[in-house]
């Protein structure tokens, strides 16, 4: 494709398309990828981009895996598609099996949806469904916490009031209590108190609406687009065990930290303890398709039974368990062995750490943080207008096209910087990427 081309695309684009999370009145034009191997997207000139946000926090293994792609170009040649109630076929099973076996901890039953958001929405219904079967009507309310991301559509929206990104649609939304999370970073010598007063206002809600709170919904780990704010596995245990204490359901929203993220194949496995239900999304499928699943214990999926319709779950996708995305999804699981996956990242998380003093020399950073593959920092005395939930804010979209323009997809949330690499990621490009992020602050600290 030449240069021309591309630029005939991008004007075709502005004229016919509506992006996501993206201001049309002030945004540039979007760039044209043409091709993408390991963690590099290349334009049709050939200009090299590396994908320091594994577009969207998908592509783990890289773009274009040679595997990957083998196992969905076998899988279309037999079977792209079957509605699923009513039918089943062998890549579903085969990945409901895999999933569950690497999941244990009675996360037994698995839905099928499509994306984050949906595989949210449908935990709410399980959870607000199951305790309608079980004859407690009067729970409805759920609690989640400030800066949590659970999706855009309208339960997970309401889910993520504390996110600051959908005040707009307050009265849309459904009942939710939001209380505080316990973030952390390096060096942090509040936290002990940080949590003691996060479980407190949990009590506090669990309390006054005894018998009214369906299930907490809490990213474990690690809240993502709320601003890449990291937390210690006790929070999370903690949090766990006041809600069973009270009969409440814990939902974890792994949408973002499974398969690998923080370290582990999932989050909770750092916290010590395990959810009733959990929504798995984003790195499922490799970055190639989008699917998600909602994973139950079985206790759950057994209320659902009964003489009639009435208790069964209402809800189903077009696409639900398209076979393409189940075979790619089992490929990929396969890589974590094959690759050896987990140790890879571990060395990715040894070099974050390498490289934080650098970091945290700069003038401009402040509360530096690395979990697993994520490195993480505030950026100091954000000028104004710039704090959270500030996304859109003028020098977050100035930082993000300096990047672009030197060869980095980086995207700031507001004044939070971070880099999410796929893990195939080399060293050599880790350093490009970390000297990259400093010339960047450089260029800020100068331009403002
Ligand atoms: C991205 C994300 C979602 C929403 O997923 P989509 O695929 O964008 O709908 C939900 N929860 C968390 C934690 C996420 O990071």
């Amino acid at each position: 494709m030449t240069s021309d081309t591309a630029l005939d695309l991008s004007a075709r684009d502005r004229r016919l398309i509506w992006h996501p999370f993206t201001q049309h009145a002030n945004d540039s034009a979007p760039i044209v990828i043409e091709r993408a191997r390991g963690a590099s997207l290349f334009t049709p000139d050939g200009r090299e981009i590396l994908d320091l946000v594994s577009s969207w926090w998908t592509t783990i293994h890289g773009h274009s895996h040679p595997k990957l792609n083998e196992a969905i170009a076998a899988q279309a040649a037999k079977l792209e598609h079957v509605m699923f109630a009513g039918f089943t076929h062998a890549g579903a099973v085969e990945l409901a099996d895999a999933l569950t076996r690497k999941l244990g901890n009675g996360l037994e039953r698995v839905f099928f949806s499509d994306d984050g958001s949906t595989s949210v929405e449908v935990a709410l219904k399980i959870a607000y469904q199951y305790c309608a079967n079980r004859g407690e009507a009067r729970r409805r309310l759920f609690v989640s916490f400030e800066h949590g991301y659970h999706g855009d559509t309208l339960g997970a929206m309401s889910l993520s009031r504390g996110s600051g990104f959908f005040n707009l649609f307050e009265g849309l939304m459904c009942e939710v209590k939001t209380v505080p999370f316990a973030a952390t970073y390096e060096g942090d010598a509040e936290i002990g108190i940080k949590e003691d007063r996060a479980i407190e206002a949990l009590n506090a809600v669990l309390v006054e609406h005894k018998r009214e709170v369906v299930a907490v919904v809490v990213e474990p780990l690690m809240q993502g687009a709320g601003g890449m704010r990291f937390c210690r596995g006790r929070f999370i245990r903690r949090v766990a065990e006041l809600a069973r204490k009270h009969g409440v359901l814990v939902i974890f929203d792994e949408v973002a930290t499974g398969f690998g993220r923080t370290g582990n194949l999932f989050a909770f496995e750092r916290c010590g303890v395990a959810p009733d239900i959990i929504c798995l999304s984003k790195g499922l499928t490799a970055g190639y398709l989008p699917m998600s699943v909602t994973v139950t214990r079985n206790e759950i999926f057994e209320a659902f039974k009964g003489t009639n319709f009435d208790k069964a779950l209402a809800h189903g996708h077009s696409f639900t368990a398209n076979p393409l995305a189940c075979a790619v999804a089992l490929a990929s699981l396969r890589l974590f062995e094959e690759e050896r996956t987990l140790e890879r990242i571990a060395a990715i998380e040894a070099r974050h750490r390498a490289a934080l003093p650098r970091l945290q020399a700069h003038p401009l950073v402040a509360k530096a943080r690395v979990l697993g593959s994520i490195l993480a920092f505030d950026l100091v005395s954000a000028p104004s207008g710039y704090g959270r939930p500030g996304y859109g804010s003028e020098h977050s979209r100035r930082l993000r096209e300096w990047y672009l323009a030197h060869g980095f997809n980086i995207r700031p949330l507001g004044n939070v910087v971070y880099l999410l690499p796929p893990y195939c990621i080399a060293d050599a490009e880790l350093d490009r990427a970390y000297d990259g992020l400093l010339a960047g602050l450089d260029w800020l600290g100068n331009a403002g």
